[in-house]
């Protein structure tokens, strides 16, 4: 692995980088995920893959794949597609037919069923695979609330069968990287492993910790799950095999006094009943902890169980730039020398920046329009080829806010009339969240009464890969204006970037891991009055840089700015970097 320096962590393909993920978004593997944190996932296995790096990585399939449709399908008719409700479907999905080698069984425990057969599924793809574990009962991804009981067993199936997988597949696991505190059961089961194996708990403890990273991507510790001794009783405990290990793992609940106590684990159920944050357990047994870009490695606020602040290191989330850049794209970067073939910055891209000019961009961005107009015409919106495109494409909660363009109707609708531009909307409102619902039914309303806006503005259901894709390729400026604080990183943006579109941000997520004024199109204001002028503002400024030759010279500034953020390669050599200190 001669791009990684120093690395002692000697992976092999019997003993690889071992990655635990709830979630995985890939649906060229059939799977399919719920944003940011399974594509993510997604790409850190392809990424490995192209440098030919040993990597597994393990993560439930459920059997149920959740799609947010509109209700009345009849309005795709309407001359407005804004005029719809959301509805949630399920569909049935299994790994047989997406490619998965069924490689054995295994089980897990709870104190309602002391054997439930829990089958491993294995793809490999050159130096990586993945080990999907599968349980006809798993449900969907995000069945029922953080806290409940079934969340707690699919983490615990995930830790102790994926665990389990990687002996049946033949491996063992050399570092193990959790991608979020819902995958520490991975960690407790290795302890489990290691002291049922006659190693004592406290160099088994010392051992786990050094071979844990645990990455997170919240910001706020109480917004993470919880769990009772008595679900701990009834999910976690009966996957355990030594006793000390079940001790250790009962004493990290709080008592009444928010002190710790060693409890006798036959008496758990008579305990108070104070949960447990995964997340402080995961600290416990996670020797590196990672935040996923700069400024969220330094405000999440995390404390251990003795009340200490946690330090992050900051690992940006890069995106894997094989699968999201257009091809013909990609090709330009090669050729032009911006990118190794490691998809890395070459060493000399700034040099070789000024060479990308406006009959190269327009080329490229012209096949991206046309890639673009094709999926929309497939949604029944129909745009004109030389129409400036606007999107703003995410998940739709409440920090990222994709109400903020319509705060002013009529000087949006100014905007896009006097630029011929377009304004589209995609992404998907997590099922129960009301009041974002009602958010959305708001801008509906906006625009239906608007004329002009009904021509302009669209909101595309059912967001996923595909539509993120067509929308980073083909159109011409992308909006992310979270709440500053709020975003732990972002990746939609570094597509967009790495598309050739004009970026408008807030300051934040790995955005703001670089403050080079003229970056990108930087929204600032003292309150959200004030930042809704400068996102207009920016608005009009990318319309005329669109149409003018000035475009050039401000896209050079934002790669020059950001290409070595972006690059997964990047993400991944700083991860070995980590875990090999
Ligand atoms: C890239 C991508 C995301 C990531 O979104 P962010 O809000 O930038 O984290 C989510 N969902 C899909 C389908 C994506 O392709």
């Amino acid at each position: 692995m001669a791009w990684v320096d120093n690395s002692d962590l000697r992976l092999t393909p019997e003993r690889p980088y071992t990655y635990f993920t709830m979630e995985l978004y890939d649906q060229s593997n059939g799977i399919r995920g719920g944003g940011g944190l399974g594509v993510l996932a997604a790409d850190t296995r392809r990424v490995a893959e192209q440098l030919d790096v040993p990597f597994v990585l393990l993560t439930p399939f459920y059997p149920l794949e959740q799609h947010q449709i509109r209700k009345t399908e009849a309005a795709s008719n309407s001359d407005s597609v804004m005029d719809f409700e959301l509805e949630n479907v399920f569909l049935k999905v299994h790994p047989s037919t997406n490619g998965f080698e069924h490689i054995g069984d295994t089980h897990v425990a709870t104190k309602f069923d002391d054997h439930i057969k829990i089958e491993i599924w294995q793809k490999k793809m050159g130096s990586t695979q993945l080990l999907t574990i599968y349980d006809p009962n798993f449900r969907e991804l995000y069945a029922d609330e953080g806290n409940s009981n079934h969340r707690l067993y699919q983490e615990v199936a995930m830790g102790f069968a994926g665990t389990e997988a990687l002996k049946i597949a033949g491996l063992q696991s050399n570092v193990i990287q959790l991608n979020e505190t819902a995958c520490f059961f991975a960690a407790l089961a290795r302890l489990d492993d290691l002291v049922s194996n006659g190693m004592h708990i406290f160099e088994a403890l010392k051992y786990v910790r050094d071979h844990t990273l645990y990455t997170n991507h919240t910001l706020v510790q109480a917004a993470e799950a919880s769990f009772t001794r008595t679900q701990f009783a009834e999910f976690v405990l009966p996957n355990i095999k030594s006793k000390s290990v079940a001790r250790w793992t009962m004493a990290q609940f709080p008592d009444s006094d928010g002190h710790v106590k060693y409890a006798d684990t036959d008496k758990l159920t008579t305990q108070t009943e104070a949960p447990l944050q995964l997340s402080s357990i995961t600290l416990e047994l996670s020797g590196r902890k990672s935040g996923v870009s700069k400024l969220h490695a330094k405000v999440a606020n995390y404390h251990d169980l003795d009340g200490n602040k946690i330090h992050f290191d900051a690992v940006t989330n890069g995106i894997d730039v094989a699968t999201w850049t257009m091809p013909e794209t990609l090709k330009l970067y090669h050729d032009m020398d911006l990118l190794t073939k490691y998809n890395l910055p070459s060493h000399d891209y700034l040099d070789k920046l000024p060479e990308l000019n406006n009959e190269k961009i327009w080329a490229q961005k012209k096949i991206g329009r046309e890639l673009l107009i094709k999926a929309l015409a497939d949604r029944q919106i129909h745009i004109p080829e030389d129409a400036i495109v606007f999107n703003f494409k995410r998940r739709f909660v409440d920090y990222k806010r994709p109400w903020l363009a319509f705060t002013d109707p009529e000087r949006l609708r100014k905007i896009l009339v006097a630029s011929n531009a377009y304004y589209i909307l995609a992404g998907r409102v997590h099922t129960g969240d009301t009041s974002m619902m009602d958010r959305l039914n708001k801008i509906i309303d906006i625009v239906n009464s608007d004329e002009e806006l009904k021509k302009r503005v669209f909101y595309l259901a059912d967001y996923d890969e595909k539509t993120a894709y067509a929308l980073s390729v083909g159109s011409d400026v992308a909006i992310n204006n979270p709440i500053v604080g709020l975003e732990a990183c972002g990746t939609s943006w570094e597509k967009d970037i790495m598309n050739l579109q004009i970026l408008i941000s807030t300051e934040d997520g790995g955005v703001a891991d670089i403050t080079t004024p003229g970056a990108y199109m930087k929204i600032e204001g003292s309150d959200e009055a004030a930042e809704v002028q400068s996102l207009y503002q920016h608005m009009e400024h990318s319309c005329h840089l669109l149409r003018t030759e000035e475009l050039a010279g401000y896209l050079q500034g934002q790669i020059a700015a950001y290409l070595p953020t972006i690059s997964g390669a990047r993400m991944l050599r700083d991860y070995i970097q980590l875990l090999s200190k």
